[in-house]
This record gives structure tokens, C-alpha cells and sequence, in this order.
């Protein structure tokens, strides 16, 4: 049974039949050539796929990606990457970027803060266990979404992303109507498209031909802004290298519940909750001190039968009682006042929990 679209509404315009009648024979022959160098790109584009990953297509898209010399960003549902971690592995191993597409693909605004939380949070977990890493990017289903999503977004660290073009690949398009939709992208546009139709594969080498004829280059989306950008030799499964630029300027006018403590090494870390009957999601800010940090690691004790489900942006030991999370790669530098964030979810209550931190 095919996935549901990830919009099911919208009118479809009709578009002209154009001069661009594809076929597979004369578009194999365009798309011989290498990946598009930076230096001849005046604007990037982001070509992303919902809905998969597919045994019957991710293998085929993918390929033709990777003959076009473009990557792309696909949002997977996260059953379906429990059921193909493989397939996943082969979108990453690709050079594709991965993003969260919700765990079951539900009208997330339609669920309970609780559900949506769980929607989101198997589904990072699950693109961890296949790739080693938690996406930065969620697109929510139907594109439907509300405040209430997005701070439950938030608490992921997730940048949602919607999108400029509709190819309509989902409402029956040909493949000469998708690169027809393609041709309405510009600089930093986002095309939606989906990984699970040959009339979508069958389009992907005149998408890339007609866009590098526009000067424009399959980008990555970026996680600041949503947008597409170029791309920067990195998954943006992993969050920037460099620490967060914009500290909050107006600090609280009201202490913290939890006061932060001041580590041996130079950081303090806060936390805040985000509590449901039964389970918490928690977001530890870690900022450094005067010296910034080269690596840092946090010290929480859970409430006693609280137990840690999941966990991204650190690595973590333990699940109860005495835990520690120390900074991954990414984001173990801080420079001096600034701060990364890390979360946990978890069972039973988070309330009272006091992180310490130690920096080196
Ligand atoms: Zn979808």
C-alpha cells in the first residue's frame, strides 16, 4: 500500500505539455557528468523525497541521484526505517542527508503534545541506530503543523522544513510535470517531492540538466535557516561544528528553577522539562565559562523510577539513577559565554533533576 502523500489537498494545476518531452534514452545521455563544482553555482536548491525509505524504490531514486551528480534530502518515516535500516544506510552512504518525516506519518497537529512527542522521538532514535546520527531536519506530514508541533520540534533540536515547490509527484504528476514544477525553483527553494514513484525517479536527470542550465545546484537544507544552501561536506545529520552564534541576549529576568552549577572545569548547565503523565522530554543548556571548552560532560541523577528512553546531541551512560552525558563531536567546543544544547526523554517523572558540569 503506497504511503500517504505527504499533502493531500491542493489544486493541481494543469501544466502545458512542453518541449521537454523526457525520454530515458535522450535524458541518460545529458546527465554523464560529474558532481557541479561550487564555483558554478550561483544558487542552490534542495531536492527532497518524503515517505520512504522504499524496497521497491530508494535503490532506483538513489541511483539516479548519484548518476545526475546530485544529493538530496530524504525524510523518512521512522517505521519504515526500523523495518530497512539498510535501505537508510544506502541514502546516507549516497551522500543524501536525512531528515525526520514522523514515526507512523500521522496529522501530527491532531495529536496530544505526548504523541507528538513520541512521533518524533522514535523516529530520531531509530535514524541514529541506522546511521550514527540524529537528524537536524523534520518535515511534518501534509505539511501540517502548529505551535504546539513546533516546540515539541524544538525539543529535538529540529529545524522544520515545508517547502517552496510542489512537484504534485503524489497527486499523479508525469515525470514531464515534475521537471516542469522543478523549473519554478530559485535560490534557496526547497522542492517537494517523494520516494516511492517511477514517474519521480524518471525525472530526476532533466531536474538536475534544466537546473544547472539556471546556474542553480542541488544543496543541502540548512538547519539555521530551513533554506537551501550549499553544501558543506557534511551530513546535517550533525549539527554545526562551530557553536551557536546567537546566545540569548536577554537573559531571564527570573533565576532558573534549577540554578546552574558551576563545574570544576568552567560551564554550567540548565535544564528545562517538558512533562506528560508517565514521561518528560529534558533540554540541558550547557554554557561555557570565561575559558570556553574544548569537551564538556554532564552529570544528572534521576528521580528515583525515572528511567532515560532516548537521548541526542550526546552520549550518554547509564539510563537510571547517576547519569552522565559528554559532548559528541560536533559540539563539545564552546567559546567563552556561549551554549549547545543537548535532551533525553524519558519515563516517569524528570522533576527536581540538578546537572552539573565539567568542562575541559
Ligand atoms: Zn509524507
Amino acid at each position: 500500500m503506497p504511503r500517504p502523500p505527504s499533502r493531500r489537498s491542493g489544486l493541481f494545476a494543469a501544466l502545458a505539455a512542453t518541449a521537454l518531452a523526457v525520454t530515458a534514452g535522450a535524458v541518460a545521455v545529458t546527465v554523464a557528468a560529474p558532481p557541479v563544482a561550487a564555483a558554478a553555482c550561483n544558487g542552490y536548491v534542495a531536492l527532497t523525497y518524503d515517505d520512504g525509505p522504499n524496497t521497491g524504490t530508494t535503490n532506483a531514486l538513489l541511483n539516479a541521484l548519484r548518476s545526475a551528480g546530485a544529493r538530496a534530502t530524504f525524510f523518512n518515516v521512522g517505521q519504515r526505517v526500523q523495518q530497512n535500516p539498510a535501505l537508510v544506510r544506502a541514502q546516507q552512504q549516497a551522500g543524501m542527508w536525512i531528515g525526520n518525516h514522523s514515526w507512523t506519518h500521522p496529522h501530527m497537529t491532531q495529536l496530544s503534545t505526548a504523541q507528538m512527542t513520541s512521533e518524533i522521538s522514535q523516529t530520531q532514535q531509530a535514524i541514529q541506530q541506522a546511521t550514527g546520527t540524529a537528524p537536524r531536519l523534520f518535515r511534518p506530514p501534509y505539511g501540517e503543523t502548529n505551535s504546539t508541533l513546533r516546540a515539541v520540534q524544538a525539543q529535538f533540536g529540529l529545524t522544520e522544513v515545508l517547502w517552496s515547490v510542489d512537484s504534485q509527484d503524489w497527486n499523479g504528476a508525469s515525470t514531464a510535470q515534475i521537471v516542469q514544477a522543478a523549473n519554478n525553483l530559485t535560490d534557496g527553494g526547497v522542492i517537494l517531492m517523494h520516494d516511492g514513484y517511477q514517474t519521480t525517479i524518471n525525472a530526476v536527470p532533466q531536474i538536475v540538466a534544466n537546473l544547472a542550465t539556471r546556474n542553480l545546484c542541488p544543496g543541502m537544507i540548512s538547519p539555521a535557516t530551513g533554506r537551501a544552501v550549499a553544501p558543506d561536506g557534511t551530513n546535517p545529520t550533525n549539527p554545526p561544528t562551530t557553536p551557536p552564534t546567537n546566545p540569548p541576549t536577554n537573559p531571564p529576568t527570573t533565576p532558573p528553577t534549577n540554578p546552574p552549577t558551576q563545574g570544576p572545569g568552567g560551564c554550567t548547565a540548565t535544564v528545562s522539562l517538558n512533562s506528560w503523565n508517565g514521561g518528560f522530554v529534558a533540554t540541558v543548556r550547557v554554557t561555557a565559562g570565561s575559558s570556553g571548552t574544548n569537551g564538556w560532560s554532564v552529570g544528572v541523577t534521576l528521580p528515583s523510577g525515572a528511567t532515560v528512553t532516548n537521548s541526542w546531541n550526546s552520549q550518554r551512560s547509564g539510563s537510571s539513577g547517576a547519569i552522565t552525558f559528554s559532548n559528541v563531536s560536533y559540539n563539545g567546543r564552546i567559546a567563552a559565554g556561549q551554549s549547545t544544547e543537548f535532551g533525553f526523554q524519558g519515563t516517569g517523572s524528570g522533576t527536581g533533576m540538578s546537572p552539573t558540569c565539567s568542562a575541559s
